[in-house]
């Protein structure tokens, strides 16, 4: 047997500006065999897929995956380019592949399109036809409705956030379209929509009560008897679309009413328990973070974790400007966004002194550049490597060119590359060691809870007038229902 294998992923901000062009989305698209290259053994959908596939004897036949991360909306014309190659590859391939595996976001948006996601399954369902099984993994923050995913014989998404299983999601998905393929299993598929939005931050499936809601998902489908698969998706409340928000997606062996029963249940749990999931945590404003934080620090055992969560592409400069203010000391500043500034720093090169404008260039809300004057302690050109641990085992990163500098008590690694810190790779990998800071300021929303949760003397949530608030209400939504979407009514 043959499967095809196809992606396009991005988790997309509307209220961003800029657009990710075709050029944006190629720096990260794999083709053909490379796609297996690249992905096989790592923990990513792909690689669970690939895993799926090597253990049943079935061969993998590449088209193309495109990885456009997280930042403002795509390009209608990037889409567009992706959706003709995914469907004239599906053609080419005609009655020589047996099923399709699919890794969408599920939270792609374009200036023209609301669901991107929908429009591509549609496309490669029309490509193989009614009979042929296209199986999609999704992230968990995707924005799902029944009539987008209907194409698709079945649809997964991550369990956790921080997504350390995508792997194993990879691994559901493709079990499932082998289970089909061999006339095992007849998937049918519900989906429940509970009307709630939360921020990302709250996304965080370790939080009381959203880690009760992902077990009670998780032991639907454990202890069912016969195939049964639940899916919860916080979808991603700084996409304006109208399926914006949280489902649940049921699969089962040909048992609608079991699939419908499933989904609406989990789905009723999340509508009952939406005050505490929308702010299960404090959130402090700026100042009194950061001087909380600058406090702590002086006695804390292990880091002290700022989150500066509401930054949508990793150069936002609220943060570090707070810091350099209130005189922090021992601090890092992992991963900020600025390929101006590192060229500037790579053109001096390590020792030198420099006095640089940093990061804030993305949009207005994000700080505007702050000045940083320093020592230029190290620089990596073109720097790539893998995970080592956790959510991105064996999976390629790629920073472009890397300066780190340090100014007084603060060091800042500035990158080519926009690149989420999430655990220590994001210090190893430019030299730097976690125990020689007491202060950690990182953008992640809920990824980075894996690799520090575990050794933070304390993570603080830090909101700032940027484009990710915790309070959704502040965003100028077009194309969120909000008369039916909890917080924009009470009662949804
Ligand atoms: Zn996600």
């Amino acid at each position: 047997m043959r499967v095809a294998i196809a992606g396009l992923h991005m988790e997309c901000a509307s209220f961003l500006p800029g657009e990710l062009d075709y050029a944006g989305f190629e720096r990260a698209a794999r083709r053909g065999g490379a796609i297996a290259e690249a992905f096989a053994g790592s923990n990513t959908a792909v690689g669970g897929f690939l895993a799926v596939l090597a253990r049943e004897g079935i061969e993998p036949v590449g088209i193309v995956h495109a990885d456009g991360g997280a930042a403002g909306m795509a390009a209608d014309d990037a889409f567009e380019r992706y959706r003709q190659e995914i469907v004239e590859g599906l053609e080419a391939l005609g009655g020589s592949i047996d099923g399709v595996l699919l890794h969408l976001h599920g939270a792609m948006v374009t200036p023209g399109r609301t669901d991107p996601d929908a429009e591509l399954l549609a496309a490669v369902r029309a490509a193989v036809g009614a009979d042929r099984p296209v199986v999609v993994a999704f992230d968990y923050h995707g924005n799902l409705d029944g009539d987008g995913i209907a194409p698709a014989t079945a649809a997964f998404g991550y369990r956790l956030s921080p997504h350390t299983d995508m792997g194993e999601t990879g691994e559901r998905a493709a079990d499932c379209l082998v289970r089909t393929l061999r006339g095992e299993i007849r998937p049918v598929m519900a989906v429940a929509k509970p009307g709630l939005m939360v921020p990302s931050i709250f996304s965080a499936t370790d939080l009381v009560p959203l880690s009760g809601i992902v077990a009670a998902a998780r032991a639907c489908s454990e202890t069912a008897d016969g195939y049964v698969d639940v899916s919860v998706f916080a979808g991603f409340s700084y996409a304006d679309v109208p399926n914006c928000g949280f489902s649940v997606v049921a699969v089962t062996d040909g048992d609608p009413t079991l699939a419908d029963a499933l989904a609406r249940a989990i789905s009723g749990e999340i509508s009952e328990r939406r005050h505490a999931l929308y702010a299960p945590a404090p959130v402090l404003g700026l100042d009194e973070a950061v001087l909380h934080a600058v406090h702590r620090a002086r006695t804390a055992v292990g880091p002290v974790v700022l989150v500066e969560h509401a930054d949508r592409a990793n150069d936002s400069t609220h943060g570090l400007r707070a810091l350099l203010r209130h005189g922090a000391k021992r601090t890092v500043v992992p991963s900020l966004w600025d390929p101006g500034a590192v060229a500037a720093a790579l053109a001096v090169g390590p020792g030198a002194e420099v006095r640089l404008q940093v990061g804030g260039h993305s949009g207005p809300l994000t700080g505007g550049p702050v000045p940083l004057e320093g020592r230029v302690r190290a620089v990596f050109p073109q720097l790539r490597y893998r995970g080592t641990a956790g959510m991105r085992a064996g999976t390629p990163v790629d920073l472009g060119d890397v300066a780190v500098i340090e100014s007084g008590g603060v060091t800042v690694s500035l990158t080519g590359k926009s690149e989420t810190a999430i655990d220590e790779d994001a210090l190893t990998q430019v030299g730097l060691r976690l125990g020689d800071f007491d202060i950690v300021l990182l953008r992640s929303k809920t990824h980075f809870r894996a690799a520090f949760e575990p050794i933070a003397s304390e993570i603080i949530l830090m909101d700032t007038p940027d484009y990710g608030p915790a309070d959704l209400t502040r965003l100028a939504y077009r194309h969120v229902p909000m008369d039916r979407v909890f917080p924009f009514v009470e009662d949804p």
